[in-house]
């Protein structure tokens, strides 16, 4: 999840609190510069770490350190695999590919396919939805 200022300052409370240290917005807002392209649940994370084993106030650098031991899920492009009529395999779309309709190239012949869908917006995102619930990549028709 995106972080908001609102997440981040609650996560930063937790931080003073457990410093035994009054909240201060100026470091808060040295902070949050730094920390701001992380995720709420890296920031959770680092948060976590540093009230388990940081014996001072944690230092930017030191966030950042235990908040990348959280990867960031990767963005996912799925495709779409359609028939190929020609050479009679299976060939992919990248599924954003498909808002335009039109043709495209089958990778196993090179031949170029008529597609006769246009998807909607919203049947774009359904089906990128399912391929990241499924964890695939590819996302078949
Ligand atoms: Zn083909």
């Amino acid at each position: 999840m995106t972080l908001d200022r609102v997440s981040f300052a609650s996560e930063m409370s937790k931080l003073f609190a457990a410093h035994g240290r009054e909240v201060r917005h100026e470091t808060m807002d040295t902070y949050w510069d730094a920390i701001e392209q992380l995720t709420l649940e890296q920031l959770q994370h680092a948060v976590k770490r540093s009230v388990e084993n940081d014996e001072a106030f944690p230092k930017i650098p030191k966030l950042l350190t235990y908040a990348r031991e959280i990867k960031v899920k990767r963005e996912v492009s799925p495709f779409y695999s359609f028939f190929c009529k020609g050479c009679e395999s299976f060939f992919s779309v990248i599924i954003d590919q498909l808002s335009g309709g039109g043709s495209f190239e089958c990778s196993s012949c090179k031949e170029y396919r008529g597609i006769t869908v246009r998807w909607s917006t919203r049947q774009l995102s359904e089906a990128r939805q399912r391929a990241i619930d499924d964890g695939k990549d590819f996302a078949e028709v």
